[in-house]
């Protein structure tokens, strides 16, 4: 009698709890679509599974792409809360300091009472953050204030640590978000230090507030140590959604294809690429800018210079330019009124301007993360948008000198001829993988899907073109070599004079090609001392007619000394 009374109080206390979450799941909807204002908008898949967890108290790992709608998935039950005058502020950490005026922006449109705290919020603003949340320990109503957005280095601040702390004491802390959260990994590609302090803050500042984890792109490795990093509970929840971007289509551009005679040529035709990347989008989408992508600073001035030189109307974005800079910089891109902005891949993180048309890398991202990310700023408003990546051998010999396993993934891709829309999506284990059409069901297909018979002759005359240049290359040493040796030899000069040339020529052979990469010349074997000395292989000496002048005092007993 008593267990079936038991199991009916069970049976109703799990009625009561799916009546509350279909309740909370039909509030989140209305206010979604009261955001968006489109009485017909539905959740991404993953947003409100990752809500919902949340306001059950569970922690979240989500993986929505750029455009899935990232930061609704705070916001909403934010607002639910403030609806039902719930206390509790979300503490969000996003990494970069630019972002925090654009979300503070967002969240005054859709009514949300927010604030940020950084070293370049205004005094009398800290003060009122402070202030609230410091509310409420006689008087039970909290603050009012429900997301608060900070970076990891200012969640270090004393003085924001102690206002938080008065606000867990009293059970006013609701969540702590983690924007691009990959941030936190070591295997993510835009590693923060001070994210690692996270894991500990939840617990000895925010009460162990549940902790909503958000990134667009993580492989699972990332994933794995994302939780890890974070110290995600056992029963944390991963809400994914895929990670396809039906409208955007990825191209590459081998630029040894570009212009002739190399250099300065392939430059410049690359730059026409852009321009008329850039045209195409302005004739369709006057508002639009795109962005162009170059890794150094240097490069990015250098780049933005070719391309006003060649009549683009250009602005420059990077750390080492001044605030005022910055700001024109970021104006007049997002009003729409230049062509592009050339930056660093800072830029962009978090900044929603919906209708960027392109995005373009001057050379090849360090990883295939970075050129989904990157290139994935473009076209969040849905609309058909291009990303393309400029990249040539020498390039990719530069990257993958700063990390040879990331590198080897981005130079296939470069080299790839099966569809980049797969590729990219297999990288994060989505997708068939392996060659695999991925472009068919999507409203842009990728330059391989187009036409694969194009980027096939793209890549074969751009293999020729690199080998040509390498064993150009070579022939250049080898014949510096030999004459830097004679010239020691003929002046009777230090044997180690002679071996100078020859080392260095040993260090520069060509690096080592990818496993999938093209067909590449054969490894050039260094001439042993003895035949550098005696005037290297016989076929070039025949070449170049030249007989060593140590061959003839080989047996000079001065010399072998
Ligand atoms: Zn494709």
């Amino acid at each position: 009698m008593a267990s079936d009374e038991a199991s009916r109080d069970e049976a109703s206390r799990d009625d009561a709890s799916r009546d509350e979450a279909s309740h909370d799941e039909a509030s989140l909807l209305r206010l979604l679509r009261a955001v968006l204002e489109c009485d017909t908008a539905n959740f991404r898949p993953g947003q409100l599974e990752a809500m919902t967890a949340v306001m059950r108290g569970r922690d979240c790992l989500s993986l929505l792409p750029t455009g899935a709608g990232k930061s609704l998935v705070y916001v909403l039950p934010a607002m639910l809360r403030a609806e039902r005058n719930a206390p509790g502020v979300t503490v969000v950490v996003t990494p970069l300091l630019s972002l925090l005026a654009d979300q503070l922006r967002r969240c005054d449109e859709m009514g949300v009472d927010a604030e940020a705290w950084s070293g370049a919020t205004d005094p009398t603003r800290l003060e009122r953050i402070e202030r609230d949340l410091r509310a409420a320990a006689a008087d039970d109503e909290g603050p009012t204030l429900t997301l608060l957005f900070t970076t990891p280095e200012s969640l270090q601040t004393p003085r924001l640590r102690a206002a938080l702390r008065v606000a867990s004491d009293n059970g006013h802390v609701a969540a702590l978000a983690v924007d691009e959260a990959h941030c936190v990994s070591q295997w993510g590609h835009d590693f923060r230090p001070a994210y690692l302090a996270l894991k500990d803050d939840r617990d000895e500042l925010l009460g162990g507030a549940p902790i909503q984890a958000l990134t667009a792109t993580a492989t699972r490795a990332t994933e794995a140590s994302i939780a890890a990093a974070l110290g995600l509970r056992r029963d944390h929840v991963v809400a994914r959604s895929s990670l396809n971007r039906a409208n955007l289509g990825h191209e590459v551009v081998r630029r040894e294809c570009l212009g002739d005679g190399g250099g300065d040529g392939e430059e410049r035709a690359a730059v026409d690429h852009v321009v008329a990347v850039s045209r195409a989008a302005k004739a369709t989408a006057p508002e639009s800018a795109g962005i162009v992508y170059a890794r150094e600073r240097g490069e990015c001035e250098r780049v933005a210079e070719l391309l006003a030189t060649a009549g683009m109307d250009v602005e420059v974005f990077h750390a080492g330019r001044s605030k005022e800079s910055l700001r024109r910089a970021l104006a007049n891109w997002a009003g729409g009124d230049i062509d592009a902005v050339v930056a660093t891949v800072a830029f962009g993180m978090g900044i929603d301007k919906p209708d960027v048309r392109w995005v373009a890398h001057w050379g090849p991202p360090t990883s295939l993360e970075g050129l989904y990310q990157e290139s994935g700023r473009a076209g969040r408003d849905g609309k058909p948008s291009r990303c393309v990546l400029y990249a040539d051998a020498g390039e990719l010999d530069k990257i993958r000198k700063l990390d040879p396993g990331r590198a080897e993934k981005v130079d296939a891709y470069v080299r790839g001829t099966s569809c980049r829309r797969a590729a990219l999506l297999s990288h994060f284990d989505e997708g068939a993988g392996g060659g695999a059409r991925a472009c068919d069901e999507n409203d842009v297909p990728c330059d391989a899907c187009a036409d694969v018979g194009a980027v096939k002759r793209m890549n074969a005359a751009a293999d020729r073109k690199s080998d040509r240049d390498a064993e150009r290359k070579l022939d250049e040493m080898r014949a510096a070599a030999e004459a830097a040796a004679e010239e020691a030899m003929r002046g009777g000069g230090r044997e180690s004079a002679a071996r100078e040339p020859v080392a260095k020529l040993a260090a520069a052979k060509p690096a080592a090609a990818p496993p999938t990469g093209p067909r590449r010349i054969p490894a050039f074997r260094p001439p042993t001392r003895r035949a550098a000395a005696a005037g290297a292989s016989a076929d070039v000496a025949a070449k170049r007619k030249f007989v060593c002048p140590m061959k003839k005092s080989a047996d000079d007993p001065a010399k072998r000394r």
